[in-house]
């Protein structure tokens, strides 16, 4: 048949629309969703046509109910939101790719309600007049980490800047060189100094940095000393930064600020927990440094924020620079902010309900029962795959404690049926996508960033994959 006459088969846009099954989607869903799927099917199938025209019978050449399935399938695609839940079967707490800390309902209550209703956002209801969108979370944060004063913005990256930019702009920063970070995603502590307009001076090696060399770089224009926690990797061996309260010391006798960027912004002392041990805001604050930057969504276990908290007339500066407004946080942060620090009021609070933490610090005893459920859930008959159970570590990620490996229990899934990569292909496709990674041709699941609640759609998926 030549091309023009099998082309004249594809039912129209029209004809598709007219279809029951078609048309019950334009009751819920944009009819221009619906419309645009049907056109990408249509187009696609004479591109098909054009490509194997020989393959296609006389008589029936185009399979109309396949059709249909397929612009189903697209308007199923189409109408899914593009950010959406995934499950975390990776074992890294903090993964920056899956969206780092995740809430807990708690916090998520609190959320519905600044959002949904009006609030008291900058609104003083003792007055009756303006208040600070700052003033929620201020007074907590002050008595959680000592500090004189706080403010928060969009994220760390942006405190930074803002400190920088308004305690020393066109002034010299004197930063040692084995802390000249990357983050991820780019963040380079120089070039953020750059931007923000303060003037780099870096000292010492790489390795070594000596209370010699940051005396030695101070002049007139010294306008701070930034310590900046290396977070995502450690020097070994032949290595030496100058300690805290000695840094503070000198900038107090020299009446220059000291700058500290925390990065990971632990308010709990890990190694109660045998996880190693982060400097926490409090220490640093006790030193006697000016000013603290820190991440709420890295280990404190919040919303993404930049967290700014030290003594208070810096801070008054800073919630005058007229580029605090475009880092301004909005309510639905502030909210998520105020009910997760409410949970450190009682350090065990934090610890028992703050999901970063808890999975944290979930004991290996109790992620090998997990494991045990996870297991019992999955179906143990099938001859089309095996299930074992073995020792592993879990990571922190979100670039905080790099070298420690936190003692998990992996479950191996071994597929007779299909090959490894397939199978995590189709687990990353599925309807909520679950993550694994392969390691000796196995996809591995580590149960301590699973929620239980999601057991039962990951049995869902390997059944329906494996099983059929
Ligand atoms: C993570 C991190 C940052 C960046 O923080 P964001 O909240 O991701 O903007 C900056 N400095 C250090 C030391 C960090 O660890």
């Amino acid at each position: 048949m030549a091309n023009n006459a099998l082309f004249s088969l594809i039912p129209k846009v029209d004809e598709i629309l007219s279809v029951d099954k078609i048309n019950d989607y334009i009751e819920k869903l944009p009819r221009t969703l619906v419309v645009e799927a049907i056109r990408e099917e249509i187009n696609k199938l004479r591109k098909d046509l054009l490509q194997n025209e020989n393959i296609y019978l006389e008589n029936n050449p185009i399979d109309r109910a396949k059709l249909i399935d397929d612009i189903i399938a697209n308007i199923e695609k189409k109408s899914e939101f593009n950010l959406k839940k995934v499950i975390n079967a990776t074992g890294v707490v903090l993964h920056t790719n899956l969206g780092r800390a995740i809430l807990n309902k708690e916090v998520m209550e609190n959320v519905l309600q600044a959002a949904s209703n009006y609030s008291t956002l900058e609104y003083n209801i003792k007055s009756g007049e303006r208040g600070s969108r700052y003033s929620h979370i201020e007074d907590i944060l002050t008595k959680l980490t000592g500090a004189e004063a706080a403010m928060v913005v969009n994220n760390n990256a942006a405190a930074v800047f803002l400190v920088l930019g308004t305690i020393a702009k066109d002034k010299e920063v004197i930063i040692s060189r084995g802390q000249l970070v990357e983050i991820g995603g780019s963040f380079r502590i120089p070039d953020v100094m750059e931007q923000s307009g303060a003037k780099l001076v870096e000292i010492g090696t790489t390795n070594k940095t000596h209370l010699e060399d940051y005396k030695k770089a101070i002049t007139e224009d010294t306008g701070a000393l930034l310590k900046v926690h290396t977070s995502n990797y450690k020097i070994m061996g032949f290595a030496k930064e100058v300690e805290l309260l000695d840094l503070v010391d000198l900038g107090k006798k020299q009446n220059i600020p000291i700058i500290e960027d925390i990065g990971s912004g632990t308010l709990i002392d890990f190694s109660k927990y045998g996880i190693e041990k982060e400097p926490t805001v409090q220490e640093s604050i006790r030193a006697g440094v000016d000013i603290v930057t820190f991440s709420g969504d890295k280990l404190m276990g919040g919303p993404q924020a930049g967290i700014i908290v030290g003594k208070k007339k810096f801070i008054d500066l800073m919630k005058k620079n007229p580029i605090t407004r475009a880092f301004r946080v909005d309510k639905l942060t502030i909210s998520a902010l105020e009910a997760t620090l409410r949970f450190y009021l009682e350090e065990s609070n934090a610890v028992k309900n703050i999901a970063t933490l808890k999975m944290l610090t979930t004991p290996f005893e109790e992620l090998e029962k997990k494991a045990d459920r996870l297991i019992k859930i999955l179906n143990l008959e099938s001859k089309n795959y095996s299930l074992e159970k073995f020792d592993g570590f879990s990571q922190v990620g979100g670039g905080s404690l790099p070298l420690v490996e936190l003692p998990t229990m992996l479950i191996g899934i071994k597929s007779y049926k299909i090959s490894t990569n397939k199978l995590e292909f189709l687990l990353r496709h599925y309807r909520i996508p679950i993550i694994t990674r392969i390691n000796d041709n196995k996809i591995i699941l580590d149960v301590r960033t699973i929620k239980e609640e999601d057991f039962s759609i990951i049995s869902e998926a390997i059944n329906g994959i494996l099983n059929f």
